[in-house]
């Protein structure tokens, strides 16, 4: 193989961030997203801060609270399962959120 092929390929390698970058978004003021803090504090794994794959939630020591980034969320659905004991999750209201692109 020509080191040019080898090239080219390498061009094709992207990461979840840079195809992430290609999204558009429709921002709304109101947020699509509740997470009752109280029974967030008692889950001991606080799996929704490891399960999103556009980084939503994040856990705050100062506050000891779950911070929620909704303007982010790919509306993929996984912090339904995996925290549905305190994140409700809905979707957008029409004509706001996540606009796909192809990447
Ligand atoms: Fe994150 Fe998906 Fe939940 Fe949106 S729906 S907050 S992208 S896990």
């Amino acid at each position: 193989m020509s080191e040019s092929h080898n090239d080219d390929n390498s061009k094709l390698k992207s990461t979840i961030e840079d195809k992430l970058f290609l999204d558009k978004y429709k921002l709304d003021k109101q947020s699509h997203i509740e997470v009752d803090q109280e029974k967030y504090k008692t889950d001991l794994l606080k799996a929704v801060n490891y399960i999103c794959p556009a980084k939503v939630y994040a856990h705050s020591d100062e506050k000891n609270e779950c911070l929620v980034s909704f303007e982010n969320c790919l509306e993929c659905g996984t912090c339904r399962v995996a925290a549905p004991d305190y994140v409700k999750w809905y979707y957008p209201r029409g004509g706001f959120g996540v606009q796909y692109r192809l990447g």
